[in-house]
């Protein structure tokens, strides 16, 4: 599905991504964990051109990701969520989520809405549908930032520490709401320090230090016996 062969990424002189190589299978469920600055968010950027690498490649689902890549396909094709959700503020929840569709999908407005309440479902707040940002909780705006994303019906899903800006309660909604689309098979990476999800939901986990991949290793391995002491010294001070 995913394919990372030598991808490095620069800022200036300063090596954000070192050398990468990786498979990601279709369906998998991948964590991201590593110190603050390691270049996981950086990573997973790489994978909707957000930013975009210097050398090596990708390949996404048969599609090299390069300077000729058509971001429209590709950002249909990959979904993110961010911290800070990033809707849009002058719009309602519903036409935060039928936008996009609308105008990449050619989606009809009623088809696009319907498409919205489906997902609005799924992430448990329907009755939401036409109020706007500012009058939804951190938890909920999240929950619209998920259903906005899978209305483009993407093969990946990208998150970035969806549940950082969350209180214990709404994270406690937004993992189990992420356990949801693991299990109907979409592929997921994931930087998050969420323990129930890399635990239990994870298959692998990538742990990154200074631009590099130093482990990557099914859940179960990794936090009862990491390889590197790096990730020794990270578990550590984690727990
Ligand atoms: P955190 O856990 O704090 O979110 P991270 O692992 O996601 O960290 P990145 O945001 O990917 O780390 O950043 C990796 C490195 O690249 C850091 O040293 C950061 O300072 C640097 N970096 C990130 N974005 C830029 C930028 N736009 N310009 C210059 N340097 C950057
Ligand atoms: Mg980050």
């Amino acid at each position: 599905m995913i394919s990372v062969r030598n991808m490095s990424k620069l800022y200036g002189d300063f090596v954000a991504l070192d050398r990468l190589n990786f498979d990601v299978q279709r369906g998998e469920k991948i964590v991201v964990l590593g110190p603050s600055g390691s270049g996981k968010s950086t990573l997973i950027r790489t994978f909707n051109r957000i930013e975009p690498h210097d050398s090596g490649s990708i390949l996404i689902d048969g599609t090299l990701i390069d300077d000729k890549t058509n971001l429209t396909q590709l950002r249909c094709m990959v979904g993110m969520v961010f911290q800070n959700y990033n809707l849009f503020p002058h719009l309602s929840v519903v036409d935060n989520c039928t936008l996009a569709p609308q105008l990449v999908r050619s989606l009809s407005r009623k088809e696009a809405k319907d498409m919205a309440l489906h997902f609005l479902r799924q992430v448990g707040i329907p009755e939401q549908a036409n109020k706007y940002p500012i009058q939804l909780s951190g938890g909920q705006q999240q929950r619209v930032a998920i259903a906005r994303a899978l209305c483009m019906q993407p093969e990946v899903m990208l998150f970035d520490e969806p549940t950082a800006a969350l209180d214990p309660e709404a994270i406690t909604g937004v993992v189990s709401i992420m356990n949801t689309l693991a299990e109907q098979g979409i592929t997921t990476l994931c930087v998050t320090h969420e323990m129930a999800f890399s635990r239990h939901i994870a298959d692998k986990i990538i742990f990154m230090d200074r631009g590099r991949i130093l482990e990557i290793t099914p859940p179960e391995e990794f936090f009862t016996t990491p390889q590197t002491e790096r990730a020794q010294n990270f578990l550590n001070q984690m727990i």
